[in-house]
């Protein structure tokens, strides 16, 4: 790599410009480019990137924080990830036993607490009659 190709880099990547756009940009490897600014700038993972194309997202304050740097990047990545739409990490449930809602990770739990849990089984006998 050139001083100047090296300088470039630098002041792409000042302007937000991700990997690809400054390997497209200098004709470089995108590897090269990855490499070359994760050795030689410094604070290169502090800021939260699009993970689409890589360009720095800037963070309203007092605002949500945002994955993407744009609605197209984000519905790009939606595409390309279909499978993790319709997938919550929680769900919410009904607790069998006190008719509480609770979330939990796993899909075959039926009480909101242990403690449901086991005055369930214990009172269970008592209930028929
Ligand atoms: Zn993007
Ligand atoms: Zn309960």
């Amino acid at each position: 790599m050139t001083i100047q190709e090296k300088n470039t880099i630098e002041k792409l990547r000042q302007n937000g410009y991700g990997y690809k756009k400054i390997a497209a940009e200098l004709n470089l490897p995108i590897g090269t480019v990855k490499t070359y600014c994760k050795r030689h700038l410094a604070m290169e993972d502090d800021k939260q990137r699009c993970p689409v194309c890589e360009t720095v997202i800037k963070q309203t304050p007092h605002k949500k924080e945002k994955r993407f740097c744009s609605d197209k990047c984000r519905m790009k990545w939606w595409k390309e990830h279909p499978d993790l739409i319709n997938r919550p990490s929680k769900y919410e449930y009904i607790c069998s036993y006190c008719g509480k809602s609770f979330s939990s990770r796993n899909p075959k739990r039926k009480y909101c607490s242990q403690r449901c849990y086991i005055d369930s089984r214990r009172k269970g006998g008592e209930r028929h009659e």
